[in-house]
Order: structure tokens, then C-alpha cells, then sequence
């Protein structure tokens, strides 16, 4: 089952199409105003929008332009159904992002297939964005996933004058865990440890990925030193805690994270790069001064 988002300022015409919608077995929500439907979108999180054209005060290719600009929304296939008969508007429909045109009066079967056929292509395209940004392992984001964050991240706090700090995590004498123990359980630790790690993001704006191997990696915005400091040791103290059995580290009698962690103020003369290449300074100090524990540095000019 997935979610459609109905805009119409004819109640009939939400009435028609939500049946056609309900019948293919989708759930509906529905809006009678460009204004009610943006609102609605953040919490509904369609999969698609059915949306008319001409309504008062804003109308349909207002509300496409809005969505096309907004990060969040911009994937959200929309058709327009509109009784704008007209070669011109469907091109600039079209033009705005919309993945497809249906004129009014609509013939039902018409809607239906071509419903049928962009919920297809939607569904394709959650599986391939899923596959694409998240480790098959820990089910947390992957490299790719960060790197797209970071960039994002780096020119939002040039923009919003915020600090950005990132951490990175490494578990220590995992290869011989690996030897010890054999991959599969080496594996199922991964595992315990992404989860345990991913629980301590716990403001909307954190945000952790699996950067290789045994290595995480966290990004967070708005945070001061003391705070990082305190937020670096919750870390470490959350893998400690699980107190998985390591009879061959040299760190402690169970499996243990080094930690490298570097606040910065972002700019636009210095780049995000930096900021990685100084938190795995940070990471290299923490090994080299015993494992088990957490470096931190802040940065002035990153
Ligand atoms: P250090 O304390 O210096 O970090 O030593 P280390 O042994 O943890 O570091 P090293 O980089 O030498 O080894 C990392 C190990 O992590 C080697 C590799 O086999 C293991 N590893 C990486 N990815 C996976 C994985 O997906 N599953 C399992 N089981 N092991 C992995
Ligand atoms: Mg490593
Ligand atoms: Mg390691």
C-alpha cells in the first residue's frame, strides 16, 4: 500500500479520484486548497500527488514549484489533473517537474493506469534510493549517504553561521576479533555496534553512516565543545556497555571504539575535506595514546 496525496478545490473531484485510488488499494489523503496541501505533505509523506491546476489563491504550479525547490519533497511524483485543455500549460506542467498531464473531464481507466504506472516507478525508485544510500550490513546510511550529507551540511552552516563537528569511530583490534572469533560473529558485532552507536542520535539533525569497514562516522550541527566532548564519551560508553566478549584486545577484556572528534566553524574559504582529514588526526591520536578512548579537537579556521 502506498500514499496519495489528493489537491483539489472541488470536493466532487476529490470524491472521484480518491475512490480510484482507494480501489487500487492506497491510501488517501486530501487537500482543497494549494495551501492545505503543502502543509499536509510533511506529515502525510505521499508517494505521489494528484494535482489540479487552477485553484484560488495559489494554485497547482505554485505548489509544484515549491515542492521541486524543497530538498525533502523534491523525488514526490506529481501529475497534474487539470481542465487547462491547452498544448502550452502541459508543456509548462511538464517543464515544472511533473511526471505526467491528465485533462479534464478524465476517463477513470485513464487515471487508474497511469496511477498504477508512476506508483510502480515510485516504489522502484524508494528500493534503488535504499540500496544506493544505506549499509546492506547495519542498516544504517553508507559512505555515499555521508559524503551527500556533508556537502550539504558544510554549505547549510556556511549559510546559517553554525559550528559543525564531525566524529569519527573505529573499533579497536577488530582484526583480530575477526581471527578470534570468525567473520560471521565479527559480523553480527558490527552489527550490535551500529545500533548501539545510531540509539545515541538522538536530535533530528544527527546523523551517523557506516564510513567503512569498522569505521562510523557522525556528523553534528549546532553543538558546542563541552557538548561534543560529553556526546563522544556517551559513544564510546555505549559500545563499552554491551560488554562483547574480545579475549585478544590488548584495550580491555571486550570490544572497544577509539574515537576522533573535531569541532570547526565552516566557511566558505575551507572545505569539509579538512574537517575529515583533521577528525582522523584525532582518530589516529586516540589509537596511538592506548585505544579505548576519545580525542578531541576544536578547530578554528577548518
Ligand atoms: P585498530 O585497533 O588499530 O583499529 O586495529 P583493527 O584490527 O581494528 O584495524 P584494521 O584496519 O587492521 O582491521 C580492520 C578489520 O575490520 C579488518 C577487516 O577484516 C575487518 N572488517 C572490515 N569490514 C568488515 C565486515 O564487514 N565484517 C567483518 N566481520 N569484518 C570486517
Ligand atoms: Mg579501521
Ligand atoms: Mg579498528
Amino acid at each position: 500500500m502506498m500514499r496519495v496525496l489528493i489537491v483539489d478545490d472541488v470536493p466532487d473531484n476529490v470524491r472521484i479520484l480518491s475512490r480510484i485510488v482507494v480501489n487500487e488499494g492506497h491510501q488517501v489523503s486530501a487537500a482543497t486548497s494549494g495551501q492545505s496541501a503543502l502543509r499536509l505533505i510533511e506529515s502525510c509523506e505521499p508517494d505521489l500527488i494528484l494535482l489540479d491546476v487552477v485553484m484560488p489563491e495559489m494554485d497547482g504550479y505554485q505548489v509544484c514549484t515549491t515542492l521541486k525547490a524543497h530538498p525533502q519533497f523534491r523525488d514526490i511524483p506529481v501529475i497534474f489533473i487539470t481542465g487547462l485543455n491547452d498544448v502550452d500549460e502541459e508543456v509548462h506542467g511538464l517543464e515544472l517537474g511533473a511526471v505526467d498531464y491528465i485533462i479534464k473531464p478524465f476517463k477513470e481507466v485513464i487515471v487508474r493506469m497511469r496511477v498504477r504506472t508512476h506508483l510502480e516507478l515510485k516504489r522502484q525508485h524508494d528500493i534503488l534510493n535504499q540500496l544506493s544510500h544505506f549499509d546492506g550490513l547495519t542498516g544504517i546510511p553508507n559512505r555515499r549517504a555521508f559524503d551527500e550529507r556533508l556537502v550539504q551540511e558544510w554549505k547549510r552552516a556556511c549559510r546559517t553561521n553554525d559550528s559543525l563537528a564531525a566524529v569519527m569511530i573505529d573499533i579497536d583490534y577488530f582484526k583480530q576479533y575477526n581471527d578470534a572469533y570468525g567473520h560471521l560473529v565479527g559480523d553480527d558485532c558490527l552489527q550490535r555496534v551500529a545500533k548501539a552507536l545510531a540509539k545515541q542520535m538522538q536530535r533530528g539533525s544527527d546523523f551517523i553512516a557506516r564510513y567503512g569497514g569498522e569505521e562510523f562516522v557522525c556528523l553534528l550541527s549546532g553543538i558546542d565543545h563541552s557538548g561534543l566532548a560529553t556526546f563522544a564519551e556517551q559513544l564510546r560508553l555505549s559500545v563499552a556497555v554491551l560488554q562483547i566478549p574480545h579475549c585478544t584486545s590488548s584495550a580491555a577484556f571486550y570490544v572497544t571504539v577509539s574515537i576522533g572528534a573535531v569541532l570547526c566553524q565552516p566557511s566558505i574559504n575551507t572545505s569539509a575535506i579538512d574537517l575529515i582529514a583533521h577528525t582522523d588526526s584525532q582518530l589516529f591520536m586516540a589509537k596511538d595514546g592506548g585505544r579505548n578512548r576519545v580525542n578531541l579537537a576544536t578547530i578554528k579556521s577548518c
